[in-house]
């Protein structure tokens, strides 16, 4: 029988989880806030867990290293390892004690060892698998793992690295791998447990997992976010902090819309809905691990902690009745395919999509005219070329007979998604949406509701997305948002 003291004591343990991204932990400077944090919070809980990210930009250098020995640019390859040797041990120099030091650095130079090693080879063989990429991509949270813990022990607290490799067992779908959380969350009992019943504060890799036959992989852009709640889940937290380098969630993406401002309060559905359209502060998937233990999650600045952010969880009191924000993703392409003997036909719906999933593209908006007579749909920009392909292949003899007019193709659109639970049963906010744009002749291509009534989608060319952005925002979410006078 399970120990009933064991089981409560993991629930009851108030436990923190604080994840930094790459800015917050880019510099020593960076570093030394967040470790000031952690100091900060110690006294508070239980337990803390960090997460890191790589040093900002240091995923694109050693991805852009690959594509350098891809390219025979063996001078720029070594260029770009020179610096990051150059970065990490600038920050070795100025956070660890001396004593320290030597040591880090060979382990900077024995990842770096391996990078040279990978590059080496892909110069010779002139090819590079997504299985090479992971191993390549998750050297830059391996380092900066190591260094941050020590910082942490410069600063006279109690800390591990943890590579996550050891934790976080995944698919092998390499550069967008898939957790498997029951094996997660044995590793991470067997694992980060000991070191947090010794007061120990375990500094976790983000990013990066393994396969039950641990082979490196990494779970996509970004997915430091997804790794925290991922851990959280698996350690039942008490909270989770994504501390970055803004204030909090806004209702814009700041570098597009200056006056974006902070939203004190999200639902996880508005969080993830934003995030699954476009807004960069959190990975898509961040969400998904923590809603049903109901673990909230406060996204705030490493450089201003004192301002409270924003608090995702179940309930939002603050926006009840009001739509939150506006976000857009880029470089896609839509295709419409259209013809009067799709009325009634079965199948090319399924037909439709099964070519598009034969080449391992994903759908980002569907959209159907309810006369039957057209279908179309959203799909990244890159992939343009392979889903017409296929889409030919299985939808020749419709195209042969008549039945399908043709597909055509609009590339470089840009999906805009306007999000707020206040939406649900209230009437009109399609029509303050279309105004908005109508009043600055800006042309819809596309629309689209998720049932949930959370968000509106619409896909417009993209010479229009800055402007449709900003003017919605205005618009919809200020504006529109302010109380009425009665
Ligand atoms: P981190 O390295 O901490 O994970 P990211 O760069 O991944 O940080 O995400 C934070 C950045 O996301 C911000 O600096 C901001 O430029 C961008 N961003 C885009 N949309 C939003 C939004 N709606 N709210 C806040 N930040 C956003
Ligand atoms: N370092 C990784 C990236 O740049 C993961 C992350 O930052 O979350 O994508
Ligand atoms: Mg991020």
């Amino acid at each position: 029988m399970a120990d009933p003291d064991a089981q409560s004591n993991k629930n009851t343990c108030k436990t923190l989880l604080l994840k930094f991204g790459g800015t917050s932990v880019g510099s020593p400077e960076a570093m030394r806030q967040a470790a000031a944090i952690i100091q900060e919070e110690r006294p508070k809980w239980e337990r803390i867990i960090a997460v890191v990210s790589a040093m900002n930009g240091v995923t694109n250098t050693l991805i852009a290293c690959a594509q350098a020995a891809l390219d025979s640019k063996n001078a720029e390859y070594q260029e770009h390892i020179a610096q990051l040797r150059q970065r990490h041990f600038e920050a070795i120099h100025a956070l660890v004690p001396q004593e320290l030091q030597e040591g880090l650095c060979a382990v900077i130079d024995q990842q770096l060892g391996t990078l040279k090693a990978f590059c080496d080879s892909i110069q010779v063989m002139g090819e590079v698998t997504p299985r090479g990429m992971d191993t390549i991509s998750s050297l830059g949270e391996r380092m900066n793992a190591k260094i941050f813990s020590a910082c942490l022990q410069q600063i006279g607290l109690r800390s591990q690295a943890v590579d996550a490799a050891g934790l976080i067992v995944t698919d092998d779908n390499f550069q967008n791998a898939h957790p498997l959380l029951e094996q997660t969350c044995r590793q991470v009992s067997a694992k980060l447990l000991p070191l947090l019943e010794q007061g120990v504060i375990p500094v976790v890799t983000g990013f990066i997992g393994a396969t039950e036959d641990g082979i490196t992989t990494t779970l996509g852009r970004g997915g430091s976010d997804y790794s925290a709640s991922l851990l959280a889940d698996c350690l039942d937290a008490t909270e989770v902090w994504n501390c970055t380098d803004v204030d909090g969630v806004m209702t814009a993406d700041p570098n597009i819309v200056p006056d974006a401002r902070v939203i004190p309060e999200l639902t996880y559905d508005e969080m993830s809905e934003m995030a699954y359209f476009g807004a960069k502060v959190l990975h898509p998937k961040t969400i998904q691990p923590i809603v049903t233990k109901n673990i909230p999650l406060r996204v705030m600045n490493t450089f201003n902690p004192s301002h409270p952010g924003t608090r995702i969880s179940s309930q939002s009191s603050a926006l009840r009745g009001k739509l939150t924000s506006v976000s857009g993703i880029k470089n896609l392409s839509i295709f419409t395919i259209e013809g009067r003997g799709m009325l009634g036909v079965p199948g090319v719906a399924a037909r439709t999509f099964g070519a598009v999933a034969e080449v391992g593209a994903s759908v980002l908006m569907i959209s159907q005219s309810s006369s039957e007579q057209s279908i179309c749909f959203v799909v990244p920009a890159e992939v343009e070329e392979k889903v017409q392909a296929a889409l030919l292949r299985n939808l020749g003899g419709e195209i042969e007979r008549g039945d399908i007019n043709g597909i055509q193709i609009h590339s470089d659109v840009v999906i805009i998604t306007v999000i707020g639970s206040g939406m649900r049963q209230t009437p009109g906010v399609s029509a303050r949406v279309f105004n908005a744009l109508g009043s600055r002749m800006i042309n819809v291509i596309a629309i689209a509701q998720g049932s949930s009534e959370y968000s509106i989608s619409l896909v417009v060319d993209s010479q229009d997305a800055k402007l449709a952005i900003q003017q919605l925002h205005q618009e919809v979410i200020i504006n529109g948002n302010k109380p009425t006078q009665n």
